[in-house]
């Protein structure tokens, strides 16, 4: 497990190598290189069972280096928290060389995940999306739809970033009404997962229709559709919060709840 404490002082570890949101495989299959002297520049991540883990990012990965979703697929779910913190602390580090206030070049600090301006004194911090991903249901019928994006067949829940200003419910509400024209009742919290792709955090809901009329919009959706637990397209990966969200629906189903 990972221990959310950086080792600031340490020099020497585990080892993450990154290079464009690939993660080098080690010798043990895993994404954890043996215990070395950490390269200049490596940013300390956590203690991985009480070893010291840093990053490494490097400018050009090798061709076998899997993604960060083969990553998530392949290794148990205990894995997700580092993984995740890898490609996010990553992504931020890439995108934050600059102060976006003043533009003179930002420097790392060592204490915890920030970098520094000198010149103006502003700090940034690993950024962090919120989202919400809501199964809307209808008794026992879950609607599902598909993005331009997805791989053909796939269909999942629907989801959208929180606006400036809004609550998560609010956000449930606007984005199942812009999406698919539907109106809901109640709304429930499920939980919450980490989604570093590439730095959200995906509030997952569930949400009641007031009916099963459906209006496409066409741009962010291509398609939904009703589904009963017999029935069932493509779903989404396994160690997705969305999956989460259906098999929850499907274990209530099963169980009589619904
Ligand atoms: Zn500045």
């Amino acid at each position: 497990m990972l221990r959310r404490e950086l080792p600031h002082n340490a020099t020497a570890g585990r080892l993450i190598r990154l290079a464009a949101g690939r993660i080098a495989p080690a010798s043990d299959g895993t994404p954890l290189q043996a215990a070395q002297v950490w390269p200049k520049g490596a940013q300390p991540l956590g203690y991985w069972h009480d070893e010291p883990v840093a990053l490494a990012i490097e400018e050009q990965g090798g061709q076998d280096w899997p993604d960060g979703r083969h990553w998530l697929a392949q290794l148990p779910e205990s894995w997700f928290p580092l993984i995740a913190t890898a490609l996010q602390v990553a992504a931020w580090l890439r995108d934050h060389r600059y102060c976006g206030r003043c533009g003179a070049p930002a420097a790392k600090l060592d204490v915890e995940f920030a970098m520094h301006c000198e010149r103006c004194g502003h700090r940034n911090y690993p950024r962090i999306s919120p989202c919400i991903i809501t199964l809307v249901t209808h008794g026992n019928a879950m609607l599902l739809a598909r993005s331009p994006r997805f791989p053909p067949g796939r269909y999942s829940t629907l989801a959208g970033f929180i606006e400036p200003g809004e609550s998560a419910e609010d956000a449930v509400r606007r984005e199942i009404y812009e999406e698919v024209g539907v109106t809901v009742g109640r709304v429930r919290y499920f939980r919450s997962q980490a989604w570093p792709f590439p730095h959200a955090l995906m509030l997952g809901f569930f949400a009641e229709a007031a009916s099963r009329h459906i209006r496409i919009d066409g741009v962010e959706i291509a398609d939904a559709a009703w589904f009963l637990p017999g029935r069932l397209p493509q779903l989404p990966p396994l160690y997705s919060i969305s999956r989460a969200l259906i098999e929850t629906h499907l274990a209530d189903v099963a169980s009589g709840i619904r």
